[in-house]
């Protein structure tokens, strides 16, 4: 389950109501509008998650721009990320979801190759803290985003050739791209190590930033059925996230209880049927 259900409230009372709801394993979201900042101290972090009796099993890195910003900014981005690495491996997270950034097709700029050098260091860095580092399909807002298609991702992935780099897929960002995300999911399988859960009415092309809803699964119009097919059939054994986000017309607890009752049932459909996942 993600603190982003919560990223309203700070870190310690977002903590605190997962493990109130019977949530045992976290990742933490650490993006825009977050809690967390790079800042902070990894120590009083972990702290929060030990005293809760939380299991990290990610931890989401901020947003920042690491293609077109100018050279001091770069640095300073990939620093907060460095950073946001070593706060993962303090909290005891196996991997780092990272949103690569602006769209890099005009090459006037040097852009792509600033991206794969950003992505090659962040992945060093990652590999010094035994962290896998997952970079996210993103929803296309605009013009300015990079990593919207399966394609972006595996050329991205290819061209920085670690072992570190996979891939942490979100159903709601496919979905909002107007893509299948069963179908999506095959194309970047097995690079894809965790996967984000929520659901959306689809691409509203009037109000793009509208449309990543992240509703609670099967609030939305996303085909959960043919989705967990989908992981059973690949044999998926990698993270299961829940990221719903807070809603207007129901509590935290009530998005809470029913993504985890529609997992669930999911879940046993296809144990009925003999497929064993994760
Ligand atoms: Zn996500």
């Amino acid at each position: 389950m993600s603190t982003y259900l919560y990223n309203h409230l700070p870190l310690s009372a977002a903590l605190s109501r997962l493990a109130a709801g019977g949530v045992s394993r976290v990742e933490i979201f650490g993006g825009e509008y977050t809690h967390w900042r790079p800042d902070e101290d990894p120590e009083q972090l972990r702290a929060l998650v030990v005293e809760r009796r939380l299991q990290v099993t990610g931890f989401h890195l901020p947003k920042e721009e690491i293609v077109l910003a100018s050279e001091p900014k770069y640095r300073d981005a990939l620093d907060r990320l460095k950073r946001g690495l070593r706060v993962a491996s303090a909290v005891g997270a196996s991997s780092a979801v990272l949103h690569a950034g602006y769209e890099v097709a005009d090459s006037r700029y040097g852009a792509r190759e600033r991206l794969v050098e950003a992505v090659a260091e962040l992945a060093a860095a990652a590999d010094r803290e035994h962290l896998d580092l997952l970079l996210e399909n993103l929803p296309r807002f605009g013009p300015a985003v990079f990593g919207h298609s399966a394609d972006e991702l595996l050329s991205l992935v290819e061209q920085v050739a670690s072992p570190r780099v996979g891939i942490c897929f979100d159903t709601g960002h496919a979905l909002v791209n107007g893509h299948d995300p069963s179908e999506s999911l095959k194309r970047l399988f097995p690079l894809v190590k965790s996967i984000h859960l929520s659901d959306n009415h689809g691409p509203k092309p009037d109000n793009p930033f509208a449309s990543d809803e992240h509703l609670a699964p099967g609030d939305g119009v996303l085909d959960w059925d043919a989705f967990f097919e989908t992981l059973g059939a690949l044999g998926y054994s990698g993270e299961l996230v829940l990221e719903p986000g807070a809603q207007a017309n129901m509590s935290e607890e009530v998005v809470l209880a029913r993504s985890i009752a529609a997992v669930e049932s999911h879940w046993r459909r296809l144990a009925r049927k003999g497929t064993r996942l994760l």
